[in-house]
């Protein structure tokens, strides 16, 4: 049986209690080691073979998997953050299915959410934005047409991009091209959850400058949208004039 486990944004701790069980039990493990925080590791019984998947090919990571699985050992393999944002596991377990070889997944705290929290935001903010859209910046790998940066910005929601650091200019362009305004509060949030995490607050006109004289590149998300201003209203759901499933208004 192959464990796909999110590992969560990088505090050991922020795993799930799912996750950390099977990495305990695993006879082996499969970690992706460009992100995830190798702390994790301790939580591997002594001995169990650990590989880093940094340097591995798909064909070299199935490979283990059919090994371990011939030898009746579970294995688990470890992204970073949640395995179903840019954790490229369709093609693992689409290889999973080929080889009749059984496969679960277990969630895990992504990084747009440990930057949310790192920078105390509400994505979802009542008369700004109920809707996040998580994407990047196109790089080596295309992005459809239909999806540039430019297009998206139009909807002036909440945005959050991965993968785009190392182009932050270009990216805060595009925003702005698209349709927010330069002004527009932008943030970067740099290793969410590691000791090194560090939260640089701007707006899309000065973000790129900032990024610059920190020299951050990778590991860290950009977002951008009103919600992380000042303005808002407040939640139809705690508010006493307004009944729900679970309160009834006061007068
Ligand atoms: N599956 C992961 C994302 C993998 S793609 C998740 O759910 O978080 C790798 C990208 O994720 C990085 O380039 C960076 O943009 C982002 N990332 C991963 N960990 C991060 C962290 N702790 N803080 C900020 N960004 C992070």
């Amino acid at each position: 049986m192959i464990h796909f486990v999110g590992a969560g944004p990088g505090a050991p701790d922020l795993i799930t209690l799912r996750g950390a069980k099977l990495l305990g039990e695993a006879g082996m493990i499969i970690y992706a080691g460009s992100l995830v925080n190798k702390e994790l590791l301790a939580l591997a019984k002594p001995g169990c073979p650990v590989y880093d998947s940094a340097s591995m090919t798909l064909d070299e990571v199935v490979e283990k998997f059919r090994e371990a699985e011939a030898a009746g050992v579970d294995t688990v393999r470890l992204h970073t953050g949640d395995p179903s944002i840019y954790g490229a596991i369709r093609e693992q377990m689409d290889r999973l299915e080929a080889l009749g070889i059984e496969y679960d997944v277990t969630p895990g705290v992504s990084s747009f959410c440990a930057a949310a929290s790192a920078a105390r935001a509400e994505y979802t903010l009542p008369g700004v934005s109920q809707t996040v859209i998580i994407t990047r910046m196109e790089g080596r790998t295309p992005v459809p047409e239909k999806e540039k940066i430019r297009s998206l910005a139009s909807h002036r929601a909440s945005m959050v991009m991965f993968l785009s650091s190392g182009m932050v200019r270009e990216l805060c362009a595009e925003l702005i091209a698209g349709g927010y305004a330069p002004e527009t509060k932008a943030a970067m949030v740099y290793k969410a959850s590691w000791p090194e995490q560090r939260v640089i607050r701007s707006n899309l006109t000065e973000l790129p400058a900032e990024a610059e004289k920190y020299g951050i590149k990778n590991t860290a998300l950009i977002m951008v949208g009103d919600f992380l201003g000042d303005e808002y209203e407040l939640s139809k759901l705690y508010d006493k004039h307004f009944s729900h499933g679970f309160r009834k208004a006061s007068a």
